[in-house]
Formats: structure tokens, C-alpha cells, sequence
């Protein structure tokens, strides 16, 4: 599976700037353990990757840069670049006395802990980058818990996290802090890492216009128009109008008993899904006139 994303500067503007100033000044250095956290594993992991690649730069670490380490860390064939799961570790036939095989293994075990610290026991003339998650058989990322990386497991690399060899960088996925073991979190240094769709399930911007808008008046739809029409405007409109349908797929879910509300929304919800389209179809569409149309259908 790839996970290198081409757009990850552009998705991630300030953090990657924190970590490029931090990798170049040796002052303000970047810890060697790091911990994301947040809903969205795979673009932690498009982060993670990046990191990797402004630690490995043979040049100045530019975006376009194409020496061979950014060439392998964007193809993820780079020797020292490891994403680490569960399922990505093939048990040594004679290091192991228990017959557990990758298919339906739970967890990162102690061998695995074991060949990294082997491994790190050598030194490379990469800087090293250990990606640790988790993922499904087919490739989906999924995050670190306590499950799929066990106490035992941690207990094992605490030393290692501790005091790692040069140029090596060990990076943490996970949702939610608390589902990795306290005495790993102590040691890293976390970030947040937001959702590469923003909009997701949020409405925060239009909540104030939007609100119970199936109960105004037809007195009032000149000015609800007007008011989503400045909204749109001083916004990304297909934002805003991504962010109104996330505000009805949450009212819809809360009244499922109401028919008469929830086939009404409904509708309006491919209502939206028209504006939006023609507004992507055609850049240079009137928003006025799409938010006007918009309206009368939803309001009248
Ligand atoms: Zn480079």
C-alpha cells in the first residue's frame, strides 16, 4: 500500500513547517520519539512519512527534492523507513517457541521488539524512522492501542525509546493518547494531528444561519438567503455547504421518528448535493444565483 502523499505540504502547512525549522536547528531539536494522535491514522501517517523524508534529505530538504532518499522514502522502498504493524513482521522459525503466525496475529510482540532492538544494534548510515500503527489485512490503517501494542510489548522498547541510537526516530499513531501505554506516552512528544477532511461531521460556521431552518417563515427567506449567501462568500462555499448537509445528517439522525422532517431534510440534503456540484462543475457559476435557487427549494 502507498501512503506517501504528493499534497502533504500543502495539507499540513504549519506542522511540517515546526518540524523543518526543528530538524535544521540543532538547537531547537525535534524529539526522537513522536506521538500523533487524532481521528485520521493514514494522514498521520502521509506526516510521518514526510518527516521521515526532511530527516533523510541528502539536500535541503525542499519539496521537489529528488535525491535518492526522498526518491525512496516517496516510493517507500527507503532500508531505514519502516511502517510497523502487527502483520508486517514474519516470525523466525527458530526464534520463537509458540506457532503464531502473521494471519489473525493480535499484536506487535516481544520478538518483534526484540529484531528492532537487534537491528538498531548496527549502525546505519540512514537516519532510521520506525512508523509504528496498525492496519487491516488489506492495507487500511488503523491506530496503536493497547491491544495491538501491549504493555509487554512497550516494556520491552522502553529502553530503546529511552535512548535510542543516533538518527533514529521512532513516530506513534494513534486516536486517542490514553489507548497507548502511559510510560511511551511520558517520553514522546505528542501532536495533534487534525482530520484531512475538516468538514468532517463539523458545522461549527453555520450553525448560527442554519439552525432550524425548516421552521422559518416565508417573511424571513429573503434575509436567510441573504445570510447564507455572505456565509458562502466569506467562505469556501463548497465548505459551507458541505458543512449545512453535516448539520442536517446530524438532525436527521436525532429525529428518526419525525417522517414528515426526516423525508423533508432528506430531500434538501440532495438539494445541497446539486449546489454543490454545480458549483465544482463550473468555477465561474454565480454563487448568488446558485444560493438563490438553493433557497427556494429548501425554504418555499
Ligand atoms: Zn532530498
Amino acid at each position: 500500500m502507498q501512503y506517501y502523499n504528493n499534497e502533504i505540504e500543502q495539507k499540513y502547512p504549519k506542522l511540517l513547517n515546526y518540524f523543518k525549522n526543528g530538524i535544521k536547528d540543532d538547537n531547537k531539536s525535534i524529539s526522537h520519539c513522536l506521538l500523533f494522535w487524532g481521528a485520521d491514522i493514514t494522514s498521520q501517517c502521509e506526516l510521518a512519512l514526510e518527516i521521515a523524508r526532511l530527516l533523510n534529505c541528502n539536500e535541503n530538504g525542499d519539496f521537489s527534492c529528488n535525491c535518492l532518499n526522498c526518491r525512496w522514502i516517496r516510493e517507500q522502498t527507503h532500508p531505514a523507513v519502516k511502517i510497523y504493524t502487527r502483520l508486517d513482521f514474519k516470525e523466525n522459525d527458530t526464534a520463537s517457541d509458540d506457532s503464531e503466525t502473521t494471519k489473525g496475529k493480535k499484536n506487535i510482540n516481544i520478538n518483534q521488539a526484540k529484531a528492532i532492538i537487534n537491528e538498531l544494534s548496527v549502525t546505519s548510515d540512514y537516519h532510521r524512522v520506525y512508523i509504528f500503527c496498525d492496519r487491516d489485512e488489506n492495507g487500511n490503517l488503523l491506530p496503536l492501542n493497547q491491544i495491538n501494542f501491549p504493555e509487554a510489548t512497550s516494556n520491552a522498547l522502553l529502553k530503546t525509546f529511552e535512548e535510542p541510537p543516533a538518527d533514529t526516530t521512532f513516530i506513534f499513531l494513534t486516536k486517542d493518547k490514553n489507548d497507548v501505554i502511559s510510560t511511551v506516552v511520558s517520553r514522546a512528544q505528542s501532536f495533534f494531528v487534525p482530520a484531512d477532511n475538516k468538514n468532517e461531521y463539523n458545522h461549527d460556521l453555520v450553525d448560527n444561519t442554519v439552525q432550524n431552518y425548516w421552521n422559518i417563515d416565508k417573511q424571513q427567506v429573503l434575509s436567510f438567503e441573504e445570510n447564507l449567501y455572505q456565509l458562502a462568500n466569506d467562505n469556501e462555499p463548497i465548505e459551507i455547504l458541505e458543512q449545512f448537509q453535516n448539520y442536517i445528517l446530524e438532525t436527521i439522525k436525532s429525529n428518526l421518528e419525525n417522517k414528515h422532517i426526516f423525508y423533508k431534510l432528506t430531500k434538501d440534503l440532495s438539494y445541497i448535493e446539486d449546489a454543490k456540484r454545480q458549483l465544482s462543475l463550473t468555477p465561474s457559476m454565480d454563487l448568488r444565483a446558485v444560493i438563490e435557487n438553493l433557497c427556494f427549494k429548501i425554504i418555499l
